[in-house]
């Protein structure tokens, strides 16, 4: 299935709901496709956010993916595998299971990945400490 937007948003935590949020408001049509692995999945309450101390992080993106909906920007499950580039400068962006993104501009916001050193005991507490 395809889908023709605005803008395709790739990652759909923090950062990739709160660019969304001010696409659609200027009333951008936007996709946001996520596959639901942030950086802080280990923690259970997040600290520090104003407005947020002490929520879930789910509770946080959750309450993010409601008011990008409420605008009419719209939430696709999945993990984005390929971008490519149309001749008239659109981009297609391939995600899992059979959909794809065509849309005028992407934006990147998956985060980023912990590569946490060789230390025993150290994985198993990391978000925890
Ligand atoms: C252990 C730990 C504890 C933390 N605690 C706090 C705290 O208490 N307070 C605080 O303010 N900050 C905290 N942080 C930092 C916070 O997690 C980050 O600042 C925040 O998650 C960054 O948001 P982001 O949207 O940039 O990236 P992320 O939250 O990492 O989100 C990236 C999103 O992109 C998606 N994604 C990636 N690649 C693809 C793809 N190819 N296709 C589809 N989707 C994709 C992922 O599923 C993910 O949902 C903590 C971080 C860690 C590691």
């Amino acid at each position: 299935m395809e889908r023709h937007c605005d803008v395709a948003i790739i990652g759909g935590s923090a950062a990739g709901l709160a660019a969304a949020l001010q696409l659609v408001r200027q009333r951008r049509s936007v996709v946001v496709v996520d596959d639901g692995t942030p950086r802080n999945a280990p923690v259970a309450h997040m600290h520090g956010y104003l407005g947020s101390d002490g929520a879930a992080p789910s509770e946080l993106t959750g309450r993010g993916r409601e008011e990008v909906r409420s605008y009419g920007g719209e939430i696709l499950t999945g993990r984005a595998r390929t971008v490519e580039r149309y001749d008239d400068g659109r981009f297609r962006v391939e995600v899992g299971g059979g959909h794809a993104l065509v849309a005028r501009r992407v934006l990147a916001a998956t985060g980023l990945a912990d590569e946490l050193p060789d230390i025993e005991g150290l994985a198993e507490s990391w978000g925890a400490m």
